[in-house]
C-alpha cells in the first residue's frame, strides 16, 4: 500500500506533527485513574532504582512461563501479583506500551548531556523517558559555576569562561535562544589583555554563571529525573536492555548516551569494556584521546571590599611557569559592584607536571603564586581549588566524528568533546548529531529519501530488462525504528 510506504512522513513513528493524530492513546496517563490502588510494588526501592517507572518490572527475574516444566507452572501462579495495579504494569510492559514509554539514560550532566535531553525532548515530546546520572554533586560538568559558601550571590566559572560563536557556527540558533533568554551577553573585550582577537569569532558570557546555559537547556528538556553524587562504573548490554549499576545506582533503560569524557569511558567495568577489548582498533583510537589538565583557584570577597586593585577584566599570562588565566569574574560578566570574585587558572604545562597531585597543596602553591604576581590584590574572605584533570580536548577521536555507536540495538552512544572539540559550538553539533542518528531530523529525513531514490534510479537503470517490481523504499538506513 503505498501510503504506508516509510517515505511517508505521515506514517513515521515519532514524527512530532503526527502526536495526538493517529496515536491518542499516548496521552492516557492510565495510572491517574488508577490512583486508588496506585501503590509501589513491594521490591521497588527509590534509593537503589531511582525514577519509578510504571511500566518497569522491579521484582526478582522470573523463568519465562515458556521454560518452565508442568510441576513448576502452579508455583509460579502463586508467585503472581494479582492487584490491578500489577495488571496494568503487566500491561505496561508489553511490547507495544514499552516502546512508547522508551526509557533513555544520558550518563553525564554537561552540557553535551544538556542538549542531547534537549533534542530528544523535543523529537518524542513526553513518550520518551529521560534520565541522567552525574558524579558530581551538581549539573554543568566543566560548564561549572562555584558559589561562595557566605553569599551565592558570589561566584565564579571555574570551567568554561564563555561561549564563542564562529560566522558559520553550527550552534547559531542556540546562541540566539540564549540571547532572547538574556542568560548571555558579548563580552566587553576592552579590559581584556592579551587575548588573541579574532574578526570571524564573537564571544559571550554568561550573566549569572556559566553553568546556567547547562540548566537552561535540561530545563526546557522537562528531564523525568536528573540524579547528581551517582558515579556509574559499570555498563552492561543484552538484547533486551542496557543497564547500569554503580554506588547506590541500579538502573535499565533501551537506549544510552554516555557523554562522560573517553579517559573515564575507558575505566567503565561490563560488557562495555568487553566491546571495545574486542575492537582493537576501536580501543587504539579511543586511547588515543588525550585531554589536557588545569587547576583552578577561585577567590570570594564580601561585600565590603570594593575594587580589587587591579586594572583589567581579564588577563592572559605569557611565559609564566604556573599561571595562564586570571579574570574578576563578576567584571567579566559585566557585574561592577561588589560582591567581587576572581578565578586564575594554570598553563597546560603547569597541569600536565601536577596532574596527579592533590588539589588543596598545588591550589596554595597557586594561590602563593597569584599574590606573588599581584600584590596588589585584597585578601579574599574564601578560596576555593578545583582540579580538571581532564580539561580541554588535546587531541580528539580521529576524524572528530561527534558520536560513536559502541552497540546498535539496544543503543549505546558514545558522544561529548572527545568526539569533537572543546567548546560550546563544538559540543551542541555533537549533540546533534548523535541524536540524529537516534532520530533522523527533517533534513536527514530528505538526505536519505534523496539517497533511496538515486540509489533506485540507478538500480533500475541497471536492471532495466530484469526487475518490473515496484520501489518499496527498502535499503535505506531508517533510524525511527527504535519506536
Ligand atoms: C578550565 C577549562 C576552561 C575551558 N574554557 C572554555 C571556554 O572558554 N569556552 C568553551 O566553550 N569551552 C571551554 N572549555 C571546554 C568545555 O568546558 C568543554 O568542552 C565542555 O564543557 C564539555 O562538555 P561535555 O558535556 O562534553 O563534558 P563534561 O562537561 O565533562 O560532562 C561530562 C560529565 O560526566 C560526568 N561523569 C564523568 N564520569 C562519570 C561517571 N563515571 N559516572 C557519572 N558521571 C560521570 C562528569 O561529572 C561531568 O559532569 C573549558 C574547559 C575547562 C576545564
Amino acid at each position: 500500500m503505498s501510503w504506508y510506504r516509510k517515505d511517508n512522513p505521515d506514517v513515521i513513528p515519532g514524527n512530532p506533527e503526527r502526536i495526538g493524530k493517529w496515536d491518542p492513546i499516548q496521552y492516557l496517563d492510565v495510572t491517574k485513574y488508577l490512583k486508588p490502588f496506585n501503590e509501589y510494588p513491594k521490591d521497588f526501592n527509590p534509593r537503589v532504582h531511582g525514577a519509578y517507572l510504571p511500566y518497569m518490572y522491579y521484582g526478582k527475574a522470573e523463568t519465562p512461563f515458556s521454560q518452565l516444566k508442568i510441576k513448576e507452572i502452579p508455583g509460579w501462579f502463586s508467585r503472581r501479583n494479582k492487584t490491578p495495579m500489577d495488571a496494568y504494569q503487566l500491561g505496561l510492559r508489553s511490547k507495544p506500551f514499552q516502546l512508547r514509554n522508551m526509557k533513555v539514560l544520558i550518563v553525564g550532566s554537561g552540557i553535551t548531556g544538556a542538549i542531547v535531553s534537549y533534542l530528544l525532548r523535543q523529537h518524542y515530546a513526553k513518550r520518551i523517558q529521560l534520565i541522567v546520572y552525574d558524579k558530581g554533586r551538581d549539573i554543568g560538568g566543566r560548564m561549572s559555576t562555584s558559589r561562595s559558601l557566605f553569599d551565592s550571590n558570589c561566584f565564579c566559572d571555574t570551567g568554561a569562561q564563555y561561549l564563542t560563536m564562529s560566522n558559520h557556527s553550527p550552534a547559531k540558533k542556540y546562541f540566539q535562544q540564549l540571547i532572547d533568554a538574556k542568560i548571555i551577553k558579548v563580552l566587553d573585550a576592552t579590559n581584556v589583555i592579551g587575548m588573541h582577537q579574532r574578526e570571524d569569532k564573537q564571544d559571550y558570557v554568561v550573566s549569572d554563571g556559566i553553568s546556567t546555559i547547562v540548566r537552561y537547556y535540561f530545563d526546557q528538556a522537562e528531564m523525568d529525573n536528573i540524579f547528581n553524587s551517582k558515579t556509574i562504573n559499570e555498563i552492561n548490554v543484552n538484547e533486551n536492555n542496557i543497564q547500569i549499576h554503580g554506588e547506590l545506582v541500579d538502573d535499565e533503560c533501551d537506549a544510552l548516551f554516555l557523554t562522560i569524557p573517553v579517559t573515564q569511558i575507558l575505566q567503565l567495568k561490563g560488557k562495555i569494556a568487553k566491546i571495545i577489548e574486542n575492537d582493537s582498533q576501536l580501543k587504539i583510537n579511543l586511547e588515543k584521546v588525550q585531554y589536557s589538565s588545569r587547576f583552578s583557584v577561585s577567590l570570594f570577597y564580601d561585600e565590603s571590599i570594593q575594587t580589587l586593585n587591579i586594572p583589567w577584566h581579564i588577563k592572559y599570562i605569557d611565559n609564566d611557569d604556573c599561571l595562564r588565566y586570571v579574570s574578576v569574574d563578576n567584571l567579566k560578566r559585566k557585574k561592577y559592584s561588589p560582591p567581587f570574585s576572581l578565578i586564575a587558572q594554570t598553563s597546560v604545562q603547569f597541569g600536565a607536571k601536577h596532574a596527579e597531585n592533590d588539589k588543596e597543596v598545588i591550589g596554595k602553591q597557586v594561590l602563593k603564586h597569584l599574590f606573588d604576581l599581584f600584590p596588589e590584590l585584597p585578601k579574599p574572605t574564601e578560596t576555593k581549588f578545583h582540579k580538571w584533570r581532564y580539561s580541554q580536548i588535546t587531541q580528539p577521536y580521529s576524524g572528530k566524528p561527534g558520536y560513536l555507536i559502541l552497540n546498535e540495538k539496544p543503543l549505546l552512544l558514545l558522544t561529548g568533546d572527545g568526539f569533537a572539540e572543546s567548546n560550546f559550538e563544538a559540543c551542541v553539533e555533537a549533540a546533534t548529531k548523535a541524536v540524529d542518528r537516534f532520530y533522523p531530523s527533517p533534513e536527514a529525513i530528505e538526505i536519505a529519501i534523496k539517497a533511496t531514490e538515486e540509489q533506485h534510479f540507478l538500480q533500475r537503470n541497471e536492471d532495466e530488462h530484469e526487475s518490473a517490481g515496484e520501489d518499496d523504499g527498502e535499503g535505506t538506513d531508517w533510524h525511527w525504528e527504535y519506536f
